[in-house]
């Protein structure tokens, strides 16, 4: 990387609620509804156990207004998400820089719908990449550009391949700068829209469960579509530089059992009742989020896979975008409080943002050091 301390530009993360609709349930039931958006940015989430007019007499009400970056509504489309939460970074990716966009929220509220989408009503990933292969078509440039991607589903902290399913479970590494790899991950380069397509609908199937299947499985795994964009200049001079934006989209596990054991102050367990990886993303959060006051917190990124691989999304080189979904419903509202809570925190985190460089020759000498790690490897059987 060719970068000097000036360099860096600071970014918010960007804190963006999204209200799904009751459903049928819901509705046929007679739930009420305990969430409005007040403006562009500004959300009321009601308390259904209290009655407003005495509690706000008495002063103790729980009822409470919340702030974010920006506040969908709850029949906002598909393509309004994106548009205020990825499109913009796409500009930033093709030219060398990281980003991260992230469902957050508890199960049931959208985060797979929000990413993934359904037929007729596509999500991020793939409103992304259409848009990736767009943006590199028109940029009329004398440049080259590749476009690859990786797939991957953390499950009881077990890293799979999706796009390479009988590769067994992988583990993460760090190299020589501290950038963390997925060891024997496969990527696969794609040249248009319809190729990556092709791929994501492969990797789903080879989810644990079904994405879109509601069940207690599928909400415990977290996916994570990674795309990698380089791109260097046409004369193909050995010395030129290659830019090198990543972006990761992250649709996260459910939030609500870490949420709880936070709440309860316990300390982090192992267990398959407890997802070790959302509780320690919600730790770094708070940890992040504390930062900016002064404090200088230790952020236990090395607490779990997800937050090992999130790293750079939380507190370092990305521009980061985390999409938090509640339901609307007053029989979720403990569960909207929390999410809420941990969202407000969030806003506070900053990252430090460069243009990601890796020269020819820097190439040429990584894959002399991955040869002579092998040879040693040989020689060690
Ligand atoms: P999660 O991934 O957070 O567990 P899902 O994305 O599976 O939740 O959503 C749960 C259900 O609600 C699905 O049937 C999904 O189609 C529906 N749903 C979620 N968000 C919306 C929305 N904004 N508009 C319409 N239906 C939605
Ligand atoms: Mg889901």
């Amino acid at each position: 990387m060719k970068n000097t301390k000036d360099d860096f530009q600071y970014h918010q993360i960007t804190v963006v609620v999204r209200m799904r609709p009751l459903n049928q349930v819901e509705i046929e039931e007679g739930v009420q509804c305990i969430t409005y958006k007040l403006g562009e940015q500004m959300l009321l989430l009601k308390d259904p156990n209290e009655d407003s007019d005495d509690a706000w007499k008495a002063n103790h009400s729980r009822q409470r207004t919340f702030i974010f970056d920006a506040v969908m509504e709850q029949y906002a489309s598909q393509d309004c998400v994106y548009e205020s939460t990825t499109k913009s970074l796409l500009e930033g990716i093709v030219s060398g820089y990281n980003a991260t966009v992230f469902a957050y929220g508890p199960t049931g509220t959208g985060k797979t719908y929000t990413m993934l989408g359904m037929d007729g009503e596509p999500g991020i990933f793939i409103r992304t990449l259409t848009d990736l292969f767009r943006t590199i078509q028109e940029i009329s440039d004398n440049m080259e550009y590749s476009v690859s991607m990786s797939y991957l589903e953390i499950y009881n902290e077990l890293i799979r391949d999706l796009l390479n399913p009988s590769s067994g479970f992988l583990d993460l590494r760090e190299d020589s700068k501290g950038n963390v790899q997925i060891a024997g991950i496969t990527e696969f380069f794609t040249h248009n829209a319809e190729e990556a397509m092709v791929l994501l609908r492969k990797g789903n199937r080879h989810r644990t469960q079904e994405p879109t299947a509601a069940n207690k499985t599928s909400s415990r795994s977290h996916a994570v579509l990674q795309v990698t964009v380089k791109h260097r200049s046409k004369a193909n001079n050995v010395h030129d530089e290659v830019r090198v934006g990543k972006l990761f989209m992250v649709d996260l596990a459910g939030s609500e059992r870490a949420a709880q054991t936070q709440n309860r102050g316990q300390r982090m367990k192992e267990g398959a009742h407890i997802n070790r990886s959302l509780l320690a993303l919600g730790n770094c959060i708070t940890a992040l989020s504390e930062r900016g006051g002064g404090h200088a917190h230790h952020v236990n990124y090395r607490d779990s896979k997800l937050t090992r691989l999130l790293k750079d999304a939380l507190g370092g080189n990305s521009r980061t975008v985390m999409i938090v979904h509640i339901s609307p419903a007053a029989t979720a509202f403990e569960e909207s409080r929390t999410t809420l809570i941990y969202a407000s925190r969030a806003k506070n985190i900053k990252t430090r943002v460069k243009r990601n460089y890796e020269s020819a020759t820097q190439h040429i000498t990584q894959y002399g050091g991955l040869i002579y790690n092998l040879h040693r490897e040989i020689h060690q059987l």
